[in-house]
């Protein structure tokens, strides 16, 4: 049976990498997706992917999903994508806050040299979304009937990352960032636990995505370090992350909230 049966999912970021492929698994197992990002089209990365926009392939595949525009660190934007989740598909039973930038892994610097305005661009899209969303989304949960028959009233999952857990060098504010969203994840999971909302954070390792060819591409790390780094042999598939976020949203993980997982072939280990 399909796990995310009569469900409704908003996935931000939801154009490229992580996101797509959390909104393809989501639709795969019976959700309906609200695909929230600046734009429809993915960001070009090392792995070929077919040029079909998430929302559109969805639909082909027989499944129901729709795009919203949107910029998630803005307020309004992110109150318009809860809004159209309700709007198209009535209700919001699941939050995604997967959207994300690495500004440093361009320009790996030490944090003296980092560009205050790195700081404030990094924290407002990897950190103030979460904020955010959980904020919006909270709302619409706590105005609707729970989702039958778990009894449960919904489920956050959001993206970090292992360097929200580990230092590594030229990379401050993003890590600092994910080490926010680790944290915020946990007071959500805590705040809103008497209303039964899960609330779990996902730290993949490195994952073959546009970002991961920007880390590698500028030097922080090579293809054949990160083999050597790998108990499993190398970076992840965007679909390892997917396969999980789908076990996070499903009534398999009732027993789950303010976890904070690796998911990242062992490399933290
Ligand atoms: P990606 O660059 O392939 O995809 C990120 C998506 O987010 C893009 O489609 C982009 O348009 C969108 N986005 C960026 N800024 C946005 C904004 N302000 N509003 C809305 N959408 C925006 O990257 P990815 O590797 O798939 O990353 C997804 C998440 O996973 C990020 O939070 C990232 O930090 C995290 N992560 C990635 C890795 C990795 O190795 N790839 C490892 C750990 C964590």
């Amino acid at each position: 049976p399909q796990r995310l049966l009569n469900k409704v999912a908003i996935v931000t970021g939801s154009s490229s990498g992580l996101g797509r492929a959390i909104a393809l698994a989501y639709s795969h197992e019976g959700a309906r997706v609200v695909c929230g990002d600046l734009r429809p089209e993915s960001r070009p990365h090392v792995v070929e992917e077919t040029a079909m926009n998430t929302d559109e392939l969805i639909r082909k595949n027989g499944g129901s999903a729709i795009f919203v525009p949107t910029d998630v660190g803005d307020t309004e934007k992110m109150e318009c994508l809860v809004n159209s989740a309700v709007s198209e598909f009535g209700r919001l039973d699941i939050l995604v806050n997967n959207a994300g930038i690495s500004v440093e892994a361009d320009d790996p610097r030490p944090l003296h040299t980092t560009p205050n305005e790195t700081w404030d661009l990094t924290m407002r899209v990897n950190a103030r979304s979460v904020f955010l969303g959980a904020k919006f989304a909270v709302t619409q949960m706590l105005k609707q009937e729970p989702h039958r028959p778990s009894g449960d009233r919904g489920w956050i999952i959001n993206i970090s990352s292992i360097m929200g857990s580990i230092a590594t060098e030229g990379n401050p504010f993003y890590c600092a960032s994910k080490g926010a969203v680790s944290s915020l994840t946990r007071q959500i999971a805590v705040e809103y636990a008497k209303y039964r909302i899960h609330c779990n954070s996902i730290s993949p390792g490195y994952t073959q995505t546009a970002i991961f060819a920007e880390t590698t591409g500028s030097g922080m790390t090579s293809l054949d370090d990160l083999r050597r780094k790998h108990p499993f042999g190398g970076p992840g598939k965007p679909e390892d992350i997917a396969k999980f976020a789908v076990v996070l949203a499903s009534d398999d993980a009732a027993w789950v909230s303010g976890a904070n997982m690796f998911v990242d072939g062992g490399y933290t280990a």
